[in-house]
């Protein structure tokens, strides 16, 4: 049961294909059509095979009725004594070579309506009245095909021409004096039917043959654009090629081609971007180490030295182990905050109570350099925000203004809000950022002056961190700074959180 139902899938999906789909139109489009031309072109046929027989028939009728006249055949049946002729005996001759001639059979019905002669023999002197010996009567005559009994049924008026006036002829008056009443037989309509169905049938073989044929090998040839864009495509994912792809038939081979371009485009970049911060953790990673060896060497390269010597040492080989560990942590929130199914942790919280909070936390750093810092704020701003990644925002911004910062600088904060988003303003009197590093800040690893900063202890992620967290937010970051008189940063982000 799960094999024929898995089979009934398989062909279903089969459907789906554009091939298949264009391979059914042609083949609805190429038969059904050419089916009902040929039934209606046979039913054509028949009509006018059936009309052609009539018109034949009648015209011998016609040429009988004539015969009849002359020969005053209904008159002398008419009369008593009955008594033939041999001019009747050779109608009634002509009578039954007629409807020997076309199977069927004739019935001479006088002007009382009683039947004069009957091929058959059988309704002699009785009375016939139908609605077409009626008609007939009346000078018309009638033909009826009844396909299903197989048989063609005419009637035809046996008309004479009474002189009323011998003078002149166009006196003459046409008198209905009896009417032939003929059945004959369809068989010869019919065996001509059966041969040409029998045509039809095998020359629509023929033609579904054919069509099937061309509907396969049209279909193949339509969708093999989109087959190639698929090779291509697998070309790519398999490794062969990482080229741009370009299959122009179609606009929407171009259009899909394009779309792909992209994404490849985007994965070269991502796939770059990658190899480049491996590169840039491995060499970060690395410089702590090889200070560590050449400290742990130098010390190991010299017998009995002074205690205070090893003290001093120590203490170098501490901080650079601090830095390894400063690295790891930022590398760390970093790729915690690139993860972005990662949910928001969202609080409603003062900003004003965690920007006090992190200030009081780096006033010791600022005191070191004797560096004033000032956090202004007109009113209290209640934000829905994730408070650990906020404080990272926070805590870089400011860290950095002290960090770049003259001995007896200032720092300036300041917090404000309108009715949709609140700002940060963390502005300092330090040396200011280059013009051309201003692009680059952002940037994992990127210091403006690489000694400098890691003097200080910066490992060039924390910009990074304080973007990407902003941008969580569904925030914006941005920055002025003059070399020499000092930075700017503005964070600005909603208060209220929204998801999706
Ligand atoms: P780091 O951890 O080295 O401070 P950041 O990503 O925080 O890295 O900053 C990148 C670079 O931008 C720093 O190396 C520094 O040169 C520059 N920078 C950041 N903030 C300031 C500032 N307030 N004043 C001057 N330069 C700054």
């Amino acid at each position: 049961m799960k094999k024929v139902f898995s089979e009934i899938q398989r062909h279903l999906r089969g459907l789906r294909s554009l091939r298949s789909q264009i391979f059914v139109l042609f083949i609805v489009i190429g038969i059904i059509p050419s089916f009902l031309v040929g039934q209606a072109i046979m039913e054509s046929y028949e009509q006018r095979a059936v009309e052609q027989r009539i018109s034949t028939v009648q015209n011998q009728l016609l040429i009988v009725a004539n015969h009849l006249i002359s020969n005053n055949y209904l008159a002398s049946y008419n009369s008593s004594d009955q008594q033939y002729s041999v001019s009747e005996e050779v109608i009634e001759a002509e009578l039954e070579m007629l409807s020997n001639l076309y199977e069927g059979r004739v019935i001479i019905i006088g002007s009382n309506c009683k039947v004069i002669k009957d091929t058959y023999g059988i309704s002699e002197g009785k009375i016939l009245i139908s609605e077409a010996v009626i008609k007939c009567f009346k000078g018309q005559s009638t033909s009826r095909y009844d396909a299903e009994h197989g048989y063609i049924e005419m009637t035809t008026p046996i008309v004479s021409t009474t002189d009323r006036n011998a003078d002149n002829s166009a006196n003459v008056t046409p008198v209905v004096q009896g009417v032939m009443l003929t059945s004959i037989s369809d068989d010869s309509i019919v065996s001509t039917m059966e041969l040409l169905n029998r045509k039809a049938l095998i020359l629509e073989a023929l033609m579904i043959i054919a069509i099937v044929f061309l509907a396969f090998a049209i279909s193949k040839w339509l969708v093999q654009p989109f087959q190639r864009v698929t090779d291509a495509i697998h070309e790519v994912k398999a490794g062969y090629s990482d080229e741009s792809i370009a299959v122009t038939e179609y606009v929407e081979t171009v259009h899909i081609v394009e779309a792909f371009n992209q994404v490849l485009e985007r994965m070269r970049t991502l796939d770059n971007s990658r190899q480049e911060f491996v590169a840039n953790v491995s060499h970060e990673l690395k410089t702590p180490m090889a200070s560590l060896k050449v400290l742990a060497d130098s010390l190991l390269a010299q017998d009995n030295l002074p205690v205070e010597i090893y003290r001093e040492f120590m203490e170098d080989m501490v901080s650079e182990i601090d830095r390894e560990n400063q690295i790891i942590t930022d590398l760390l929130a970093l790729v915690k905050l690139d993860k972005k199914v990662q949910e928001l942790n969202i609080a409603t919280i003062s900003m004003n109570d965690l920007v006090e909070l992190i200030l009081k936390r780096l006033r010791p750093l600022a005191r070191k350099k004797n560096i004033e810092v000032v956090f202004e704020s007109d009113r209290q701003v209640i934000a829905e925000v994730d408070e650990v990644k906020m404080s990272l925002v926070v805590t870089n911004l400011v860290e950095n203004a002290i960090k770049y910062n003259e001995e007896q600088g200032w720092v300036k904060v300041v917090l404000n809000a309108d009715h949709q988003y609140f700002t940060l303003e963390v502005s300092d009197s330090g040396p200011g950022i280059p013009e051309e590093s201003l692009p680059h800040i952002y940037e994992r690893f990127y210091r403006v002056d690489k000694s400098h900063s890691r003097e200080i202890g910066g490992t060039g992620l924390g910009l990074a961190i304080t973007k990407s967290a902003v941008l969580m937010h569904r925030g914006s970051i941005m920055v002025s700074s003059r070399e020499g008189e000092g930075t700017s940063f503005w964070v600005k982000i909603p208060l209220n959180h929204v998801t999706g």
